[in-house]
């Protein structure tokens, strides 16, 4: 799973290179998807099945779109900010990971807001090391984007990943008595989950577009969305979509063979 991982990580540095005022989010998706073929990468988000079959390689939501974003011939300005997710599969396992980025300048308030969900996401990623069940993560995830003074969405959830993208469990970024009750986890080795945090600035509430995909804030404000995939192991939670360490990079060994 690290390989995908590494594959991801390099997509999102193809990506974010290429995030400046007049680029189309289209010409983003497509670079992306040159990068994963070749790496023998198989892209994981093409084809998913809805009403429409998902068209592109990378989910790209812009400004109030908070998720499932169809890339096309938009063209970023300066002051928007894009969330771009993506994710694939090497040798028969996947990856999957999401980062929203600043277009030219944004205000301090959106900036605000990407701090928040990134930090969010880092504080899961270290509370795993020390807490032994999910709810008691994703309950301190609200109380973290609650005191920033945002909104976490509750309709969409991270999952667990594996040879699919999306096993069980459900990983919400918030915990209600139901989840304590119903669904937690424990947080053990060899439990491999996508986290991924969807930060609102106003209302938590989200409402799909007519693409069928998009969803979209419903008072219009905008929304952050960073992802990683995440292992547990003896020796704590492991990034497996982080930037290579010494001694590894992106597509070594990279071939199914
Ligand atoms: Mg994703
Ligand atoms: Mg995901």
């Amino acid at each position: 799973m690290r390989r995908a991982g590494l594959v991801v990580w390099g997509a999102h540095q193809v990506a974010k290179s290429m995030v400046r005022p007049g680029v189309t989010t289209g010409e983003i998706d497509a670079a992306v998807e040159a990068f994963f073929g070749e790496h023998d990468a198989i892209p994981l988000f093409k084809g998913v099945p809805g009403k429409v079959p998902f068209p592109s390689v990378c989910c790209i939501s812009v400004n109030e779109e908070v998720v499932h974003g169809i890339p096309g011939p938009r063209v970023l300005r300066s002051g928007d900010i894009i969330s771009i997710d993506t994710g694939c599969s090497v040798g028969g396992w996947c990856g999957d990971s999401a980062f929203t980025h600043g277009v030219g300048e944004v205000s301090p308030d959106v900036q605000r807001l990407l701090d928040c969900t990134q930090g969010v996401l880092q504080l899961a990623i270290e509370l795993m090391a020390v807490r032994n069940r999910w709810s008691d993560v994703a309950a301190e995830m609200a109380t973290y984007v609650r005191d920033r003074g945002f909104t976490v969405v509750e309709n969409f959830v991270g999952h667990g990943i594996g040879r699919s993208m999306h096993e069980d469990p459900q990983v919400p970024n918030f915990c209600t008595p139901a989840f304590r009750r119903n669904h937690d986890f424990e947080l053990e080795p060899g439990l491999v989950i996508a986290v991924e945090p969807m930060v609102n600035m106003g209302s938590k509430k989200v409402r799909g577009l007519a693409d069928h995909w998009t969803q979209s804030t419903i008072d219009g404000r905008p929304s952050a969305h960073f992802e990683h995939t995440v292992a547990i192991t003896d020796g704590g939670p492991v990034v497996l979509t982080a930037p290579p360490s010494q001694g590894e990079s992106v597509g070594a060994a990279g071939s199914a063979a």
